[in-house]
């Protein structure tokens, strides 16, 4: 990463013909980067050009979930053209991610840390927007970190056009905090298009149909962030599910590999939606 230089001309400001999706969530663990992940895979295998941004700073987990990792098991270094990075590509998704930067360790060692403040932050954020070359893109998604931190903020003054899409469990813990993280978005300029409702129904062997984690979350987000004139839909509703959970874990998205699973059913049907 760059530092102490004028920064570069946004390529995703309000004029560029890219449509920028911000993904949020109001807490960690509902599901966000692997539903980010799948939906960015989803979109490319309908043949847009594909975009993906890991603005998770502190908790980066797209690299894992696209399989991009070398023999090491570590991110890809971005490879260099003067000064901009042209971003890894995986399942036809170019990728950029803060764990693709971090110092490598000795082999027995985990990847370093990311232990930054705002300015650090928003700083990477921006040249993770201006410094790689993704090239003409039809959709940029961005992983966003759950909350309303310094990362929402910078993405909200950096891509004040994006549309956001909030990532809720069906638990009303989730979704209050997701509600949250809605109206922040939606105070910097950005539009929320819909919410999506992850870790639903999980179906078993029988065919009965066990709501783990209760049922209502993505309903009761989405009429919480509609207003006069603008609702807010329920774009999707992923149920949970074995498999999904475990081709996130190997690095081979659920999409791909089992493009019959239902949460991977859901996800595609999302990716035809937005
Ligand atoms: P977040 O980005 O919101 O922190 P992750 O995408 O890292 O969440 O997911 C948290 C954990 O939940 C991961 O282990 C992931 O595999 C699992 N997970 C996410 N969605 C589902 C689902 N629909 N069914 C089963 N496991 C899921």
């Amino acid at each position: 990463l760059r530092a102490g230089r004028p920064a570069r001309q946004m390529p995703f400001g309000p004029d560029s013909l890219t449509r920028v999706i911000a993904v949020t969530s109001g807490k960690g663990g509902v599901g966000k980067s692997t539903v980010t992940a799948n939906l960015a895979v989803a979109l490319a295998a309908r043949g847009l050009a594909v975009g993906l941004v890991d603005a998770d700073v502190h908790g980066f987990s797209i690299p894992g979930l696209l399989g991009l990792v070398d023999a090491d098991g570590l991110p890809p270094h971005p490879t260099r053209i003067d000064d901009l990075m042209l971003p890894p590509v995986a399942h036809g998704v170019k990728t950029i991610s803060i764990g693709m930067f971090l110092r490598r360790g000795r082999s027995d060692e985990p990847l370093g840390a990311v232990a930054w403040r705002g300015p650090m932050l928003h700083r990477t954020v921006q040249q993770f927007l201006t410094d790689v070359y993704f090239g003409d893109l039809d959709v940029l998604l961005l992983d966003m970190p759950p909350g309303t931190g310094d990362v929402a903020i910078s993405v909200g003054q950096l891509l004040p056009h994006a549309d956001v899409v909030v990532v809720t469990t069906p638990q009303a813990a989730a979704s209050d905090v997701a509600i949250r993280s809605g109206l922040v978005a939606r105070q910097t300029g950005q539009r929320v298009v819909g919410v999506v409702e992850n870790m639903a129904g999980l179906t078993l062997p029988d065919g009965t149909t066990v709501d783990l984690f209760g049922s209502g979350g993505g309903a009761e987000v989405a009429a919480a962030l509609s207003h006069e004139g603008e609702e807010v839909p329920v774009l999707a509703s992923i149920p949970l599910s074995p498999e999904l959970r475990a081709d996130g874990d190997a690095g081979t998205p659920v999409v791909v590999t089992h493009p019959d699973d239902p949460a991977a059913v859901a996800i595609t049907r999302l990716a035809e939606r937005l």
